[in-house]
């Protein structure tokens, strides 16, 4: 897609604060933070959004879904608990489809949303 910003950020036409890459995904920090810790994980491949993935996208949106504790915790927002058992950390995870959903980028990304509170995390 020679329009799309995220293709664009991909083929590092566009710059972006990368925390994550391998064959299939890019994570990279969100422009405009709504938290501490907020950062995108996009597929490379372009698919416009959520609605248009099909029952043959299972294994690259589980996949997406899976990288996401990982990069959470390497970001500073993962789930610690005290010598107590108190569980402390913690963060959103988010997929914006459609106008009404709110989606602004059509190139689907998965929000990652974190860190201490108080931050603007309804969106
Ligand atoms: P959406 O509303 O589509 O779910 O979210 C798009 C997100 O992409 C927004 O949070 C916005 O701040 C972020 N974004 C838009 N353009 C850029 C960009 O050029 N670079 C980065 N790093 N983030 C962007
Ligand atoms: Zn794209």
């Amino acid at each position: 897609m020679s329009n799309c910003i995220f293709c664009k950020i991909v083929a590092k036409q566009i710059p972006s604060s990368v925390v994550y890459e391998d064959e299939e995904f890019l994570a990279f920090k969100d422009i405009n933070p709504a938290a501490p810790v907020h950062f995108l994980i996009i597929p490379k491949q372009h698919v416009e959004t959520l609605a248009q993935t099909t029952p043959e996208h299972a294994g690259m949106l589980g996949r997406m879904l899976a990288l996401t504790p990982k990069l959470a915790q390497e970001q500073g927002c993962g789930l610690t608990q005290d010598i107590d058992g108190n569980v402390s950390g913690g963060y959103k995870t988010l997929i914006n489809t459609g106008p009404d959903g709110g989606q602004e980028v059509y190139h689907l990304h998965l929000h990652v949303i974190g860190g201490p509170q108080p931050w603007r995390g309804q969106r």
